[in-house]
């Protein structure tokens, strides 16, 4: 007989999305009225850039004809995928070769998929709050997780702790908080990770949100990262992917543990399990990641940020706290009256009809937290914040 993997039935029953959805589908049967305003979920809104629909659109036409027709691609991506994620490093000051860098379908999956490399005795180090994926594929995989806490007290930015780690999951710009490393705090964490000999998995989806100069938009700009950290980007919040489906990792060569080479290992599990990005979505990217392309999602991420405003000065406006919104899309505010975070999401549904995501949902520390983000229109979003007035 079959055994199942029991760590799944260590898993909570309900995705913070899905409990998010199943409240509001609820409010909307029974009030079909009421017209609900989202500000919870982290998807885009905003079209793709034309120059990457068109690249996507021409790739496809290409499979139409014989001449330009492909079958199977490389598994771990195209060498034009790959040299246009090469120049966009080179941004950043960071070198890499193609042999560092892996094409998926978003980083959901890699940033996963990353931990069958690793022993399932390693412990690992996750934030909180923080996006919820790595504490549920950790769970799956059976793995003891130590939490590293944030608030206010340490600007919700973690620091290395006095004790050693296996692996490390950190998240800069910070999904839910917003808060995100400068070169000196990350510097410690790779100082840390290569005293110990543990791997920070780098989850860097959000950053081409970052407007503060001080700050890195890639871990590998710190010195010493090459030797003990893996870098996970993707393009679905940089240039509104998320259907699309479109990231990068990055291995260095110089990874080593046990003697055995982490890329190599990433290679081997990359070729087996997994056989390609589409080649459309890989043409997708290359062209969202050239000058006209970033130059249209940064009008994107331009629209998103205006929706800041609104908000905050709502929060300043009512004495509320809150963080975020500057190098993110999120706003993390304090939920008022001391409602928990559960019952802050019931009030607005229920009073105002807006949506927002429960700060528990990213981990026991964002319990009396709420995260709104910035990716509906400006219409709506100053409309909700409208709304609030009339109730908060
Ligand atoms: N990492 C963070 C911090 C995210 O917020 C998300 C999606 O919301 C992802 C990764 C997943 O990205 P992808 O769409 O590339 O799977």
């Amino acid at each position: 007989m079959a055994k199942i993997n029991s760590n799944y039935t260590n898993l909570q029953e309900n995705y913070l999305f899905v409990e998010i959805a199943k409240r509001t589908a609820a409010y909307q049967k029974a009030h079909p009225e009421a017209r609900v305003i989202k500000l919870g979920i982290g998807d885009v809104t905003r079209p793709i850039a034309a120059v990457a629909a068109d690249a996507m659109i021409a790739a496809n036409e290409e499979l139409k004809h014989a001449e330009t027709f492909r079958g199977y691609g490389p598994e771990l991506g195209y060498k034009f995928a790959k040299a246009a994620v090469q120049r966009y490093y080179a941004n950043y000051g960071v070198d890499v070769d193609f042999d560092e860098l892996t094409i998926g379908d978003g980083i959901g999956s890699d940033l996963a998929n990353i931990t069958d490399l690793f022993s399932s005795d390693n412990t690992v180090l996750i934030p909180d709050p923080v996006y919820p994926l790595y504490k549920a594929t950790s769970i799956m995989d059976g793995r003891r997780i130590c939490y590293l806490e944030c608030s206010i007290e340490n600007n919700f930015l973690p620091t290395p702790p006095d004790y050693p780690s296996d692996l490390i999951y950190l998240c800069s710009p910070n999904n839910p908080t917003g808060a995100t490393f400068d070169y000196a705090q990350l510097k410690a964490w790779v100082d840390y990770a290569n005293a110990c000999g543990a791997v920070i998995l780098y989850d860097s989806a959000y950053e081409r949100f970052i407007a503060d100069d001080d700050k890195p938009h890639s871990i590998f700009e710190i010195e010493g990262a090459r030797t003990c950290a893996i870098e996970f980007c993707s393009l679905s919040k940089t240039a509104g992917f998320t259907c699309v489906r479109s990231g990068y990792t990055f291995v260095p060569k110089e990874l080593v543990r046990e003697g055995v080479s982490l890329n190599r290992m990433w290679q081997q599990r990359q070729t087996t399990k997994y056989n390609g990005a589409p080649y459309a979505t890989q043409r997708g990217l290359e062209a969202a990641l050239s000058a006209e392309g970033l130059r249209q999602a940064d009008e994107n991420i331009a629209y998103y940020k205006r929706n800041v405003q609104p908000i905050t000065a709502f929060l300043e406006q009512k004495g509320i706290f809150y963080c975020g919104g500057h190098n993110s899309p999120y706003i993390w505010m304090r939920c008022p009256q001391a409602m928990t975070s559960w019952e802050f999401f019931d009030f607005l549904l229920n009073t105002v009809q807006v949506v927002g995501t429960p700060g528990v949902g990213f981990g026991a520390c964002g319990e009396h937290y709420f995260r709104l983000s910035t990716f509906n229109t400006y219409e709506a979003t100053q409309e909700a914040m409208e709304r609030l007035a009339n109730v908060l």
